[in-house]
């Protein structure tokens, strides 16, 4: 048994309570004392050196496979000319097996403002399949040993323009994930099991499979979900019902699209873009989305669907109300970012009992008076971007995440970003900011008697940090990340 001792620990919302260490046995919560024991054999003593101790922090929506794939390979953000492009690829390409990714790549930044050649990409690799994405993943070059193969394996005749955008983008990059090795496809989650240690949580929730009707390497990730350090949380990212529950998943979707995005005008607005006509596009239909989440909902499936703008919520919102009110089952379904809501909007979501899966770093990226939101929809709607102490107060079960690679992996930004939201009127106390992270996202996955808090019968599931997120100072930090009762991060 380990007795976990010398720290404070977060225990009914506060570190004002008289726990003084916990007990713990197989990776599982014993008890919670109020004194240290006698030192017996029996006892293994951990020294927490007066740190503070909180459940281990969930992340409720990642991209786990993208983020960590792309951390083993080359990052062209640090780039100001070709040149630099090139000798970085030419210096990450060596220990790389067949695929490589060379990401963050950004024209603006560079001296000739322009995008490689793909000859002059060829003249750096010539028999591996390099792409050159961009920043926002919107575009991407490859070179034309990846072309060949691409149309001798698909018979898809890519673009004439070397810098595929639109779908010709969007099938050069599946077909890159599609054909990576299952060995470099392991390696990419134990990076991503890393990263997320290193940022404060035991579970992440992760997105497979390409969104269409794909579910990917999800059963290769399943056979070797023992092995990571993290607990993940697999989502088949696709339509495909049938391949969802064929491999026995729980839930099915992701970013899954109801809608775009805010950058490309592709977000769902009632009311148009500020200084736009247009108001953003609806993917599917009402009829798609009702008969798709409808028949995952009858066959026990929780639902998860990307829905930024307040059109695109209320279209899912409202197939999730009307089975509530047909056919209730407790599955949880998710509105994934759920950005833009007015208060009736929240109303609604209360009423269908959707989970709003949020990200609290988007505001700390994009909200404020100057920002980009408001930039896009101007002031007033920029108020009623992530609301995320309104829907709390109605009753509303939001959860925390990062939407990594979108934004950093990262417990201390994400709970900083929580509380210091820049609209005053959402920010979150600090116990709501734990809890979205914490309590409220064990409940997303049904694990609520299992994780997010410090309880008894609960995993040993502990996130060790420097400070008390009600006092926070200057170099707050993660000390430690331990999952079931094991230290997989930090030094004590
Ligand atoms: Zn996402
Ligand atoms: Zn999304």
């Amino acid at each position: 048994m380990k007795v976990f001792h010398n720290a404070r620990f977060w225990h009914n919302s506060t570190f004002e309570n008289d726990v003084k260490a916990i007990l713990t046995h197989d990776g599982k919560i014993v008890a919670l004392l109020t004194e240290l024991p006698e030192s017996t054999q029996d006892y293994d003593f951990v020294d927490l050196k007066g740190n503070y101790v909180y459940p281990g922090f969930i992340d409720t929506h990642t991209h786990s496979f993208e983020g960590g794939l792309y951390s083993l390979m080359i990052d062209l953000g640090g780039a100001r000319s070709l040149q630099d492009v090139f000798d970085l690829i030419a210096e990450g390409k060596r220990d790389k097996g067949k695929f490589i990714f060379a990401w963050n790549f950004d024209e603006l930044k560079i001296a000739e403002g322009r995008f490689p050649t793909r000859a002059e990409l060829d003249s750096i690799v010539s028999d591996k399949n390099l792409v050159l994405r961009r920043i926002d993943g919107h575009s991407c070059l490859i070179n034309s040993f990846a072309c060949s193969n691409i149309l001798s394996q698909t018979g898809n005749i890519l673009s004439a323009d070397e810098v595929f955008r639109g779908f010709d983008n969007d099938r050069a990059v599946h077909w890159f994930h599609n054909n990576i090795e299952p060995e470099l496809i392991l390696k990419a989650y134990h990076a991503a099991s890393q990263i997320a240690l290193k940022g404060g949580f035991s579970t992440i929730h992760t997105m497979v499979g390409d969104a269409n009707m794909s579910i990917g390497h999800y059963s290769l990730l399943q056979e070797h979900l023992a092995d990571f350090g993290v607990d993940f949380v697999l989502y088949p990212q696709s339509f495909n019902i049938e391949a969802a529950l064929e491999v026995g998943a729980q839930r099915i979707g992701g970013c899954i699209l109801a809608d775009g995005s805010l950058g490309s005008y592709s977000a769902a607005l009632y009311e148009p873009y500020r200084g736009h006509s247009i108001n953003g596009n609806l993917y599917q239909t009402d009829a798609y989305w009702y008969d798709f989440i409808t028949r995952a909902h009858q066959n026990n499936l929780q639902v998860g669907v990307h829905c930024i703008g307040d059109r695109a919520i209320t279209q899912i919102n409202n197939v999730y109300m009307a089975l509530a009110n047909s056919d209730f089952k407790d599955l949880r379904h998710q509105l994934i970012h759920c950005e833009l809501t007015d208060d009736a909007l929240i109303n609604h979501i209360k009423a269908s009992g959707a989970v709003p899966v949020m990200q609290p770093m988007f505001d700390r990226l994009w909200g404020g008076e100057s920002g980009f939101y408001a930039k896009v929809l101007g002031q007033e709607r920029a108020k009623h971007m992530n609301r995320f102490a309104t829907m709390l107060s109605r009753g509303i079960k939001i959860t925390g995440s990062s939407d990594w690679y979108i934004t950093e992996l990262n417990i201390v930004a994400s709970l900083a970003a929580a509380m210091n939201h820049h609209n005053p009127a959402e920010a979150l106390t600090a116990a709501q900011a734990i809890d979205i992270y914490t309590k409220n996202a064990a409940w997303l996955s049904h694990d609520e008697d299992v994780k997010g808090q410090l309880l008894p019968d609960m995993m040993a599931d502990f996130t060790v940090m420097n400070y008390d997120l009600k006092k926070p100072g200057a170099d707050n930090k993660v000390v430690a990340t331990i999952k079931a009762g094991k230290l997989l991060y930090g030094n004590l």
